[in-house]
């Protein structure tokens, strides 16, 4: 595995070149900010009357529309919604493309299946932060930076690589570490994270584990710090010093209960159920239904939001963490 740091990036690569930051959102306001703070040519592209506009003006950015953003810049880092990519791309930036341009991204998913479909002689590159965005701008703002990725799909120019980590370097990545990955790998394997492990898989534990305890008329907000609260407590240790480093910092008594219980929660059924999942994934089976749900007007996931916004540990929660000032 390949791993790139601030001395082996070169942001010379980007002296004569503009840069077109589309969206001024999560990613967007933190990567345009970090790499103009850098001393790179950036400029940002938006829909006129939107929110974000107004932000990004706020903040000192040169600002324009979607298509002259698109026109002057060298290099079009596209970072709105994954879902309206194509249509933007389609109707805003791919008629001003031209060979020798580079179309950038922080998250590969339309390239990769297919719903953005570049003309000859266009560099398709990936510049991504392993986290939110405004933690790529604190991080940054502290004279760190948070570990990104770095990819090329299509390399016309024969520099496009050079291209990807120079404004990786200028978000900061590399001052933490730039690893190389492909479009297939970071698409498939950032899906099957946030649906299995990291925002569903997490979520769903909690919860059971939540009303586990309630239903066995234990207090909520008792069960709402077992089960939730003290899980981040959990994962910071995890995060800085890996399980041998939980298990060192937890009683000998959860470190026994915990190994000797674990796999009954994540069965082998539970197992299998991952590789299916990873399998609808990478067979397109996923990406359909997401793009039908969104044709649709988002029927199930507007639903999905309703029923999850009136979960128990929801309200136990909320007025809790505001009870011990967690949250304002
Ligand atoms: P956001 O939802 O924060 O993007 C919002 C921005 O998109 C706003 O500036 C908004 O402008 C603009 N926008 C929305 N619709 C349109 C439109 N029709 N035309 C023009 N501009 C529009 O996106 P994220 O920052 O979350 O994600 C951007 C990319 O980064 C995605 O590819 C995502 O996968 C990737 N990524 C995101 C991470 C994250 O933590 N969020 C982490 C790593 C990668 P307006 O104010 O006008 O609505
Ligand atoms: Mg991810």
């Amino acid at each position: 595995m390949k791993i790139y740091y601030e001395k082996d990036v070169d942001t010379g690569v980007l002296a004569d070149k503009t840069i077109a930051v589309i969206g001024y959102g999560s990613q967007g306001m933190a990567q345009s900010r970090n790499m103009a703070d850098s001393g790179l040519n950036v400029i940002v592209g938006l829909r006129e009357g939107g929110e974000s506009w107004k932000a990004a003006v706020a903040d000192g950015m040169k600002v324009m529309s979607v298509e002259d953003a698109a026109k002057a810049a060298d290099i079009i880092h596209i970072l709105i919604p994954d879902e309206i990519q194509g249509a933007v791309y389609n109707q805003s930036i791919k008629p001003y493309l031209e060979s020798g341009n580079t179309l950038s991204f922080s998250h590969g998913y339309n390239i990769h299946f297919g719903y953005i479909k570049v003309p000859e002689g266009v560099n398709v590159t990936m510049s991504a932060p392993k986290g939110p965005g405004a933690m790529v701008r604190r991080t940054y703002l502290e004279g760190f930076g948070i570990p990104g990725l770095v990819a090329v799909e299509i390399d016309a120019t024969g520099d496009a690589k050079q291209l990807a980590l120079a404004m990786g370097k200028g978000c900061g990545l590399a001052r933490a570490g730039i690893l190389e990955t492909t479009f297939k790998e970071e698409t498939e394997t950032d899906l099957f994270g946030e649906q299995a492990v990291l925002c569903g898989g997490v979520t769903e534990l909690i919860k059971a584990g939540f009303k586990t305890l309630v239903d066995a008329g234990y207090q909520p907000e008792v069960a709402y710090f077992e089960t939730c609260h003290e899980l981040k407590l959990i994962v910071d240790i995890i995060y800085e010093k890996g399980f041998a480093g939980m298990w060192h910092d937890v009683s000998n008594t959860a470190e026994f209960g915990g190994i000797s219980r674990r796999s009954r929660i994540i069965t082998p059924e539970a197992q299998e159920e991952m590789a299916k999942i990873l399998k609808e994934i990478q067979e397109g089976q996923f990406t359909k239904e997401w793009t039908l749900e969104n044709q649709a007007g988002s029927p199930m996931l507007n639903r999905m939001r309703d029923i999850e916004g009136d979960l128990e540990i929801e309200e136990v929660g909320s007025k809790l963490r505001k009870l011990c000032g967690l949250q304002k």
